[in-house]
């Protein structure tokens, strides 16, 4: 398969923006094996839009545009390439609901002329922008050749490219990708960038970092004319990966689907080890984060959910006088609340949380957001200090994640 990729903007043309769609977009067709003789810069004019356009449509299988979807008079795109096969621009249902949604959630109003970017060609197959007004769009212009036209901003096309795009073209390139999901707790996005600058820098495999809340997410694909020749591809580039960044890689999965819960349920299971949690800002959350897992009553034995101050002491034992002296919010009760939990429950670890959610009881020693994480296990107890920043919500699932990444952690000790 051979693509060609016309990106479309006079400000492309005089300096104005780099182009950035056009490296974005190269670099992924190489990871996937398409083949690219050409590329285009051209600007908003029609004229030369056309001639640009045939040019490219006869010389590729796939012409991908970027730009001029918009509903002003320079966004031509899609009318100059319907005119170029031929066809004409009809009003599409499904991406008209897709502008007004948009529209919607951007809580702006819409004006008429923005229907024009719900037109496209009968047999064109409709791509959703997830982050703008502007659909995409899969295009047959005949003789077997497509155009595939994508927004100008590179946080739209971006997206759009990756999860509706790529599919397209490893369904007709004949080439086969596999990824891994490589997932981080632990080490900020910046200092992960930092430690694999070079292993992001390949084309193929290509590694590639996304945040979820408190968390890194490394996606490692390769693509080869088997899976199994593109797993083999993948294997060196995954224990370089392991190796550098070291016990802050928790998981690394063939799909999306991994958790620090997962991974603490099996680190826990490996070992035949128990577990116990005793729960103040968290109410909880903790132990039912952890028995979403299947295969979790193996290990999980039970919870106390210790919310006001006195049922710290009358659930998990922790003496009164610990918690005069050090305040409810401290070290020395996190780790008394899982010491207590540990014993009383008879489990190999178990996991406390204390701390300060917010919006009201911050002090100027103790902000909101102070949290400790308490772990006891028979190698002894401990308390991880956390200064958590975000909204109440935030605070408690992050507190969360600590909490079941020292759990994992700990039953690999
Ligand atoms: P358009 O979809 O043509 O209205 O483009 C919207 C904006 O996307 C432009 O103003 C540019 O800032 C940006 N943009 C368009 N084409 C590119 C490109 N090839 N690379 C990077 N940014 C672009
Ligand atoms: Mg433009």
């Amino acid at each position: 398969m051979i693509a060609e990729i016309l990106c479309i903007g006079t400000e492309l043309l005089m300096g104005q923006t780099l182009n950035t769609n056009a490296q974005f977009i190269a670099r992924r067709l190489s990871a996937l094996g398409v083949s690219q003789y050409h590329q285009c810069v051209v600007g908003d004019n029609e004229e030369r839009l056309e001639a640009a356009l045939r040019q490219a449509i006869a010389r590729a299988d796939v012409v991908i545009t970027s730009g001029g979807l918009g509903p002003t008079l320079d966004d031509i795109t899609k009318r100059v390439t319907a005119k170029a096969a031929g066809k004409e621009l009809v009003q599409r249902p499904e991406a008209e609901a897709m502008v007004r949604e948009r529209f919607r959630q951007l809580g702006r109003e819409m004006t008429e002329n923005n229907l024009a970017q719900a037109m496209f060609t009968p047999d064109s197959t409709v791509l959703l922008n997830e982050y703008g007004t502007a659909p995409g769009a899969i295009v047959p212009v005949g003789g077997g050749k497509t155009v595939i036209h994508l927004p100008g901003p590179p946080w739209e096309l971006e997206p759009m490219f990756l999860t509706q795009v790529e599919p397209w073209l490893t369904a007709r390139s004949g080439r086969v990708l596999v990824s891994r999901y490589i997932r981080i707790f632990g080490m900020g996005e910046a200092e992960v960038d930092h430690r694999l600058r070079d292993l992001m820098q390949g084309s193929n495999p290509t590694l590639s970092p996304y945040c979820s809340l408190g968390e890194v997410v490394l996606r490692a694909t390769a693509s080869a004319d088997t899976e199994a020749q593109a797993s083999d591809m993948l294997l060196p580039l995954l224990v370089e990966t392991r190796l550098r960044l070291g016990k802050v890689v928790y998981a690394v999965e063939e799909d999306d689907g991994g958790s620090l819960a997962k991974s603490a349920v099996a680190a826990l299971a490996a070992r035949g080890f128990t577990c116990a949690t005793c729960e103040s800002l968290t109410g909880g959350l903790i132990a039912a984060t952890l028995v979403e897992v299947p295969g979790a009553s193996a290990v999980v034995r039970a919870g106390f959910i210790t919310y006001q101050t006195d049922t710290k002491t009358l659930l998990a034992g922790v003496p009164a006088e610990e918690i005069e002296k050090h305040d409810v919010v401290s070290a020395q009760v996190a780790m008394a609340m899982a010491r207590g939990a540990r014993e009383r429950i008879g489990v190999d670890i178990a996991v406390s949380a204390t701390g300060l959610a917010g919006p009201d009881g911050g002090t100027q020693e103790k902000p909101v957001g102070t949290v400790y994480v308490g772990v006891s296990g028979a190698k002894g107890t401990y308390a991880i200090p956390l200064r958590l920043s975000g909204d109440r919500m935030r605070i408690r699932q992050l507190t969360v994640k600590h909490a079941l990444n020292a759990l994992r952690l700990e039953a690999m000790k």
